[in-house]
């Protein structure tokens, strides 16, 4: 086969969020196309119509394309081998059915679901492995017509032959079940609605697809899916399987581990860039075997089905964290503002539309803390200090500066702050030059000059470095936002007028 003429399709059901096993899934497809520059089609599976939703296929989605996705074939927009939705192809799949009853390769099964039942209970009861019994097997095929055009339920069950249920499973080897273990399954259930494992033959076999890579969730149904490529006589796609995705606990991921679904990475401010880079590492490695940042055009220049890891990948938070933080100090300027307004906005710290001056500020604002952060959801507590002056927690948090000479520090803060006030506008040189003149009249100098200063003037014990605060408190003031950002002056006013709380003593 040329490489070119790769298909593969990711298919979920459109019944949740998009979890990371599938985000992955996703993105080995999608890797894997590219890489090849073949043809990746979404498929969605909604045809079990209890669980399924349209919000959730809405949200997949956009999910799918903020993941930095993008497909050549999907629902949204067709394609040659459509339609892209289960629910909309069951013609398909009844003909189908009829077309492997008239072979001889199927049945219709009368069981009601109480024989089924009884059945599986009596296995069980002897220790064997609950199976269909085949009952409905030997009812003549022109008895059956009759029953059903008379209006009696049935299915259609999948009539299993002596054959070898085996493949070369990409990522596993040599995988094979025997025929024995497998009942009949039912292709399409009494009220018409196509069972997964028929539905997904038909489907990737009439939209050519040439390899299956999935979860090895799966692996259970292949010998199945298997048995039908063999009964309607064509040919099967290569098959690869990818391993659980397990907790630190190793046990497999799910929501009490934390974020796991890719519209919970995205509230939490992870790059998608991030994510694809971390969750292509999860299970597999670059051919060097230790590189572990790569981007996305590196990510698909070097993927390759053969060097995916067969083994559980086990999911860590700090890791993803590490790669956010490179890939958020790579963002330029400009994109990691966009990226940031809609959390700042959220936490209620600015408005949006955010206008030119705005973002530039907000360029100084996000350079003074983005070494702080690991995702950007942690933004507007690293930013509150700008964005909102407390000044009684300034004034209190005073009082908890250890060694603290009150009287000192008390004469050390009214002559800093009687300095600025003389200033209309400051900068940070001219701050620095107050500092250094108080420090020449008090003897003070280093953290305990500082210290007091910063808690004085930010409200807090660390954050970023004065010299940036400084230019960011007094551009933000002269921006007028609302709610204001204060200037320094200010700040040092409200503190001089609040201070007694501190320097009551
Ligand atoms: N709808 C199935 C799922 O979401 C797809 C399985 C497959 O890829 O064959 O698990």
């Amino acid at each position: 086969m040329k490489m070119e003429n790769i298909r593969v399709r990711f298919a979920p059901s459109p019944t949740g969020y998009v979890h990371v096993g599938n985000a992955r899934t996703a993105l080995f497809n999608w890797l894997f196309a590219r890489h090849h520059k073949g043809t990746f089609v979404l498929r969605i599976e909604d045809t079990d119509v209890e669980r399924s939703e349209k919000r959730f296929e809405t949200q997949l989605l956009e999910d799918l394309k903020w993941f930095g996705l993008d497909w050549d074939e999907g629902p949204d927009f067709g394609g040659p081998l459509g339609p892209y939705r289960q629910s909309e192809r069951q013609a398909l799949y009844r003909q189908r059915s009829l077309e492997l009853i008239e072979r001889g390769h199927a049945y219709y099964c009368f069981c009601s679901a109480e024989q089924l039942e009884e059945e599986r209970q009596e296995a069980l009861k002897a220790g064997r492995q609950p199976q269909y019994s085949g009952r409905c097997r030997q009812i003549p095929k022109e008895d059956a017509e009759r029953r059903v055009a008379a209006g009696e339920p049935a299915a259609i069950r999948l009539k299993i032959m002596d054959w070898n249920l085996a493949w070369n499973d990409l990522v596993h080897g040599e995988t094979s079940f025997s025929s024995d273990v497998i009942g009949d399954p039912i292709l399409v259930r009494s009220g018409g609605v196509p069972a997964y494992n028929f539905a997904v033959v038909v489907d990737d076999h009439l939209m050519n697809i040439t390899h299956v890579i999935r979860g090895d969730d799966h692996i259970s149904n292949t010998p199945r899916q298997l048995a039908l490529y063999k009964a309607f006589g064509w040919q099967p796609p290569q098959f690869a399987h990818l391993s659980t995705i397990l907790g630190g606990d190793r046990a497999r991921l799910s929501k009490r581990h934390g974020a796991t679904s890719l519209e919970s990475f995205r509230a939490m401010g992870i790059l998608p860039e991030a994510l694809r880079n971390y969750l292509t590492l999860l299970g597999w490695s670059p051919a060097d075997g230790k590189t572990e940042i790569l981007d996305t055009e590196e990510l698909v220049q070097q993927f390759s089905l053969d060097h995916i890891i067969k083994s559980a990948a086990v999911f860590d938070q700090e890791k993803l964290n590490w790669l956010n933080r490179h890939y958020l100090k790579q963002l330029p300027m400009p994109e990691l503002v966009e990226a940031a307004v809609p959390f700042l906005a959220h936490a209620g710290l600015i408005s949006e539309p955010v206008v030119l001056p705005v973002a530039e500020w907000l360029e100084l604002v996000l350079d003074a803390v983005i070494n702080k952060i690991d995702y950007l959801s942690q933004l507007p507590d690293a930013v509150r200090l700008i964005f909102e002056y407390d000044v009684r927690k300034a004034a209190e948090s005073m009082g908890t500066i250890e060694s603290a000479d009150n009287a000192a520090t008390r004469e050390l803060l009214k002559r800093v702050v009687s300095g600025i006030l003389e200033e209309r506008q400051i900068t940070y040189p001219r701050f620095r030059e107050i500092l250094k003149e108080v420090q020449k009249e008090t003897g003070k100098k280093g953290k305990e000059l500082f210290h007091p200063v910063r808690v004085a003037l930010t409200g807090a014990e660390s954050g970023p470095e004065l010299e940036k605060l400084v230019p960011i408190f007094e551009k933000g003031a002269a921006l007028k936002l609302k709610p204001p950002v204060k200037s320094v002056a200010e700040r040092m006013r409200e503190f001089s007028n609040t201070a007694h709380l501190f320097f009551c003593g």
